[in-house]
C-alpha cells in the first residue's frame, strides 16, 4: 500500500499559521489517511530543504512568508497565476518535477463569487496597498477583466510598479487624490494592513463610492474590520477577508490528498472561533 500523503506549511516563523487547523479539519472530515504538518525553517536553510524535498517524501506543502520569493525562483514549473504575481504559496510534484502555483488570487475570485456574485462587471474598482497580497488582487481584477482600477498606495513608486506589471487598466493614483478618485466606483478592495489587529485604522470617507459598491477588505483579525463597519453603516455590500484565506487552501488539498475540499460554514466557525479567542 501507498505510504500516506504528507503537506506542510513551511515560514519562518510559522506558529501563528492557520493552515493546519484548516487542512487538519479536511482530512478529518473526509477521513483521509494523510498528514499536514507545520515547518519552521530559517531563510538559510530554505534552498537544501527544497532541495530534499522529493526524496523526503512530501507530496508538496505551503509556503508563506518569508519564502514566497524563494519558492518562485526553486520551482521547476509555474502555474499562470504564479507567474503574473511572482510568488509561489502552492508547491506540488508531477512526478519528479517541483510545480508551484499561487492561490491567493483563486481564494479571492471563489470568495468574491461565492458572497457578492455580479462583483466582477464593476466598471470601475479602487485598490487600496501594492504589498504582496495587491498582487494576487490585481491579478484577478484584470483577469475578470474590469476596465479601470485605481490603485492607491501610501508608497507610491511601489503602485507604479504594479501598475507597469499588471498593465493599462490599472491607474497608480496618489492617496491624496482617493477622494475625488473613488467617485462613482462600484468596487473597493483593501489590501493593506490598516484596519488589522495591532495596526492604524484605515481611515477613508467611502461617500464617493457608487450606491451598488461592494467593499471587501482582506484584513481578517479582526472578521469585521473598521472599514467593513464604515461599508456597512452606508449600505454598501460587504466581504471580508476569511473566506479567502479558507478558499485559498482548496486547490493544495486536492494536489496533495487527491479530493476537492469545501468551504463550509462549520470549518468557517472553527477559524472563527480561533480568531475570535486570539483578538
Ligand atoms: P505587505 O506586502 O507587507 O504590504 C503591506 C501593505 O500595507 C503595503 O501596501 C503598505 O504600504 C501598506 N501599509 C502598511 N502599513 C501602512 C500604514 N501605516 N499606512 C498606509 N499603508 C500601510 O503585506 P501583504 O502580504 O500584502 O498583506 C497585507 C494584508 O493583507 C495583511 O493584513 C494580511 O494579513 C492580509 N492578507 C490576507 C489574506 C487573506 O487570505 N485574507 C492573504 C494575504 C494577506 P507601503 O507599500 O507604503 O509600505
Amino acid at each position: 500500500m501507498a505510504d500516506a500523503p504528507r503537506a506542510f506549511v513551511v515560514g519562518h516563523p510559522i506558529a501563528q499559521s492557520r493552515s493546519p487547523m484548516l487542512h487538519g479539519h479536511w482530512l478529518r472530515q473526509m477521513d483521509i489517511a494523510g498528514s499536514y504538518e507545520r515547518l519552521d525553517i530559517a531563510p538559510a536553510d530554505f534552498s537544501s530543504f527544497i532541495r530534499g524535498l522529493h526524496s523526503a517524501g512530501w507530496a508538496g506543502g505551503n509556503v508563506t512568508i518569508p519564502h514566497k520569493e524563494a519558492a518562485f525562483a526553486a520551482v521547476e514549473r509555474r502555474d499562470a497565476a504564479a507567474e503574473a504575481i511572482g510568488a509561489v504559496n502552492t508547491l506540488w510534484f508531477e512526478g519528479e518535477t517541483l510545480c508551484g502555483g499561487n492561490t491567493d488570487a483563486y481564494g479571492f475570485a471563489a470568495h468574491m463569487d461565492a458572497t457578492a456574485p455580479g462583483w466582477s462587471d464593476a466598471s470601475q474598482a479602487v485598490v487600496l496597498g501594492a504589498g504582496g497580497a495587491a498582487r494576487a488582487i490585481l491579478h484577478t481584477l484584470v483577469e475578470r477583466r474590469i476596465p479601470r482600477i485605481v490603485l492607491a498606495n501610501r508608497t507610491p513608486d511601489r503602485a507604479r510598479d504594479l501598475a507597469g506589471r499588471f498593465g493599462a487598466s490599472i491607474l497608480p493614483v496618489a492617496w491624496a487624490d482617493l477622494p475625488q478618485l473613488m467617485s462613482g466606483a462600484d468596487l473597493l478592495v483593501n489590501t493593506t494592513s490598516l484596519g488589522m489587529k495591532g495596526q492604524p485604522t484605515l481611515d477613508l470617507d467611502l461617500d464617493p463610492l457608487s450606491d451598488a459598491a461592494t467593499v471587501s477588505d482582506i484584513v481578517y483579525v479582526p472578521l469585521e474590520t473598521p472599514l467593513l463597519e464604515a461599508a456597512r453603516g452606508r449600505g454598501l455590500r460587504t466581504v471580508d477577508g476569511l473566506g479567502m484565506l479558507l478558499h485559498q487552501a482548496v486547490p493544495g488539498f486536492e494536489r496533495w490528498f487527491g479530493r476537492r475540499p469545501v468551504v463550509t460554514q462549520a470549518l468557517r466557525e472553527i477559524i472563527e472561533n480561533d480568531i475570535r479567542g486570539k483578538s
